[in-house]
């Protein structure tokens, strides 16, 4: 019987589970459908599309909400932001994973915080802010630096003010202060590390990827090196995710992202959806985290998460480089989401998938001078 597969989005995150149901086909079929709000999105090269106006939706008989609800059998989303007056309504006439509450903890990064604290998960020191006044208070409370960030659609680093001096506060105010704050403390970390955990309605198992290290350039993720072996803080990062995962009643793909702080983990922040730093698994582990998400939500068995060798992912942002000249680099695969260059933007990836760490650090000396995002080639 064919499954239908609803998603909410049509970037590349849509785009890439869209390949992995069909790449199912063998086993399984599913169709996907998008509600995504370009036609021309990455997605829309791979999949039918229903477009939509996700600020003005348009809940009316035969409108767009409508006829997708009527042509899927399970719905997910492949970004946070959506809004949750969409989801309620989608909610009362299809399957929706992950659950609405994992949705509405991850949209706003207060109630994050405190879904952390209320179950003993380790995260930085932070308080709420509504006013300069309170800025400054909360810099003597906490101590400088901190970070100001809005409490919600703040990603790639945007929508934050790093605060270094008091002298800041009133610029940081200004910045970003006609929106709800949090406040916390700027952490100096050693690593920032990634989990991806999947869940599935088929059985009770939770799975898990290795924990994944992330470099970051201007709060963008630019490259990811798998696996991160470090096996305590794999297992203190899965207690973690299984804490969240029984809290959330989740059913699909959590990703959390850690701070690594004198050998502890912080938690940094959760997506309720396939992440970036997992784009590794589609060469680099037996089961891409697309797939996974695929089988979790249309109730197949989840598949196996262990790495094969060792794999770098390098996102290409604000330009493409020559595909020629990356294929020419051997363990090299290339993926390109088709979307318009902007400075900053997120236009594709380069995974690097080897034997040995020696290979893989070869790789990346070689693609440093065409992928001008490399951090390190560790
Ligand atoms: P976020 O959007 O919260 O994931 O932030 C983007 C990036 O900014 C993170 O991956 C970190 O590199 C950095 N960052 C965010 N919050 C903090 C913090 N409290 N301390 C240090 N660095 C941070």
């Amino acid at each position: 019987m064919t499954i239908r597969l609803g998603i909410l989005g049509g970037g590349q995150l849509a785009q890439m589970i869209c390949e992995a149901a069909q790449a199912l086909s063998n086993e399984h079929a599913i169709e996907t459908l998008c509600l995504a709000d370009a036609p021309d999105c990455p997605a829309s090269r791979v999949s039918p599309i229903i477009e939509i106006d996700f600020s003005a939706p348009d809940f009316s008989a035969g409108g767009p909400l409508d006829q997708f609800v009527n042509q899927v059998d399970v719905i997910t989303y492949e970004w946070e932001n959506i809004p949750l007056e969409i989801v309620d309504w989608l909610r009362q006439r299809c399957t929706v994973y992950p659950d609405r509450k994992a949705l509405a903890t991850a949209q706003d990064r207060l109630l994050e915080k405190q879904a952390m604290v209320d179950l003993a998960i380790p995260v930085p020191d932070f308080v709420a802010v509504d006013s300069q006044t309170n800025l400054l208070d909360a810099s003597k409370k906490l101590g400088l630096p901190l970070v100001v960030k809005t409490r919600r659609e703040g990603y790639d680093g945007k929508g934050q003010f790093r605060l270094k001096k008091e002298d800041d506060i009133a610029r940081a105010w200004e910045a970003l202060g006609d929106k709800a704050l949090i406040v916390e403390d700027f952490v100096a970390f050693e690593y920032e590390v990634s989990l991806i955990a999947v869940k599935g309605t088929a059985d009770e198992k939770i799975v898990f990827y290795p924990l994944v290290e992330n470099q970051h350039a201007s709060g963008i993720l630019c490259l990811s090196l798998a696996p991160f072996d470090a096996p305590t803080l794999q297992e203190q990062a899965q207690d973690i995710a299984t804490k969240l995962i029984k809290q959330l009643n989740y059913i699909g793909v959590l990703t959390i992202e850690f701070f690594v702080k004198d050998g502890q983990l912080l938690v940094n922040e959760i997506a309720p959806r396939v992440h970036n730093s997992g784009h590794w698994t589609i060469e680099g582990a037996h089961t891409s985290q697309f797939e996974n998400h695929v089988r979790a939500v249309c109730g197949l068995p989840l598949g196996n998460t262990a790495a094969i060798g060792y794999s770098a992912m390098l996102n290409t942002i604000g330009e493409m480089p020559p595909a020629d000249q990356v294929q020419a680099v051997p363990n090299t695969h290339y993926h390109d989401y088709g979307k318009t260059p902007r400075p900053g933007r997120k236009l594709g990836h380069v995974t690097v998938q080897t034997s040995t760490i020696d290979e893989r650090s070869l790789a990346l000396e070689q693609l440093a001078p065409i992928i001008k995002n490399v951090l390190s080639s560790s």
